[in-house]
């Protein structure tokens, strides 16, 4: 039998699940796009964008996935031969290295593992021993959406400005904006990407680029900005199809006007964080108790301090972890995330890690939903786990909220 006939929860950490009200704003005849409401619309998004990432910075708004804003910022800010310091703490920081690698950049790659926050220290060093000044930018993820390892940002800021070096700070917020708080001015960044798909509730295919002055002025020169990535024109467009080099998103602009109406002004964004916070410390709560019934059973990240507040990357020991996921998902509804970048698929281990998204468009019962569920498969399939971990959960959301 499945008990899973009803509404299913998408809990993976992007895309994320979309509010009806975004789903709805999109079902719509399609607007003029040189003309009319459209272009008024847009007028009005570009301040609430800025807002989500606070800033008052510049915004580019690109047709694109996460990957496209990586090249996006890349192409931007560098020329061939520039050298960059990227930060790796799981799977992204690899991912816009290769990006910046393919594109003729010369990257310098710390990598502080799979489950740990960067060690500034060794940042520092590294600046320190770039005498020339010949790095260009820093590039890190807020928060890796494989590992869950969240990276302080004010702590690299402060790495930076103790080096005395000028490179630019530039931070892929695609799995924690509209989640995880964030400060891009008063954090010193200068430049952030993210993407519509994961806490900004909006379907895939919307890419942004957030840049400070600082940054457009440095980037002058770039010669790997080609006209469509040229963030100018999309920050600054004389006419609107400039915005988008081409034709705009039009669908995807409704929905996202719907998220950020959602995120802003109906619920706030320090209401936004708070609630993230909360669902996050519920999910860790579970785990805190499943572990301490099964040693094969952990958070992959130790210190909550590092820990990503939109997703929460886990261990069950192979192959439970497979095996947990295909139980929740098809017989009580929840898609719980695969273990991204911990083991090889082909490695038996693999089957040992999954994730747990608390990202966007959730609340208290969809997250206390999903680890009761999670625990109704432990029973099902005889994964041992300590006993406590759902009374613990709603322990916590019951003082959080
Ligand atoms: C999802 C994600 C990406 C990649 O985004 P795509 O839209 O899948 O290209 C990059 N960085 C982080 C931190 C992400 O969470």
């Amino acid at each position: 039998m499945s008990l899973g006939f009803g509404r299913q929860y998408l809990a993976i950490p992007g895309p994320s699940t979309m509010p009806d009200r975004v789903l709805s704003a999109m079902h719509r005849a399609g607007p003029n796009i040189y003309a009319g409401e459209l272009l008024d619309m847009v007028e009005a998004l570009w301040p609430d964008l800025k807002a989500v990432a606070q800033t008052q910075a510049h915004v580019a708004a690109y047709i694109g996935n996460g990957h496209a804003t990586w090249e996006a910022a890349n192409a931007n800010l560098f020329s061939r031969g520039d050298k960059a310091l990227v930060l790796a703490t799981g799977r992204f920081g690899h991912g816009w290295a290769e990006s910046a690698r393919a594109m003729g950049i010369d990257v310098q790659l710390l990598d502080f593992g799979k489950s740990s926050a960067p060690d500034f220290g060794q940042v520092e060093d590294a600046l320190r021993a770039d005498g020339a000044g010949s790095i260009k930018a820093v590039l890190t993820t807020h928060v890796d959406t494989a590992s869950s390892v969240r990276t302080s940002i004010p702590g690299l800021r402060a790495a930076i400005d103790a080096a005395g070096h000028g490179a630019l700070l530039a931070v892929d917020c695609i799995a924690s904006l509209g989640c995880d708080e964030y400060r891009m001015d008063d954090w010193g960044v200068d430049v952030t990407v993210a993407a519509s798909q994961k806490g900004l509730m909006t379907p895939p295919g919307m890419g942004f680029v957030w840049f400070s002055d600082r940054a457009r002025a440095a980037s002058a020169a770039s010669d790997l900005r080609t006209p469509y990535w040229n963030w100018g024109p999309r920050a600054q467009a004389s006419e609107f199809w400039q915005h988008w080099a081409g034709t705009a998103p039009t669908h995807h602009l409704y929905g996202l006007r719907e998220a950020l109406t959602m995120i802003l002004h109906d619920e706030g964004i320090n209401a936004v964080w708070a609630r993230h916070e909360a669902l996050a410390g519920a999910v860790w709560a579970a785990f805190d108790a499943w572990s301490a019934g099964n040693p094969n059973i952990g958070m992959n990240v130790a210190d909550p301090a590092d820990r990503g507040r939109s997703v929460t990357a886990a261990r069950l020991g192979a192959p439970f972890a497979t095996r947990l996921r295909e139980w929740t998902e098809f017989k009580a509804g929840v898609t719980l995330g695969i273990g991204l970048g911990m083991a090889d698929a082909s490695d038996p281990a693999y089957h040992g890690f999954l994730r747990v998204a608390h990202m966007g468009h959730c609340n208290a019962h969809m997250t206390l939903g999903a680890l009761a569920v999670m625990e109704a498969g432990m029973i099902a399939l005889d994964i041992p786990h300590g006993p406590g971990a759902l009374a613990a959960a709603a322990a916590l959301i019951g003082r959080a909220a």
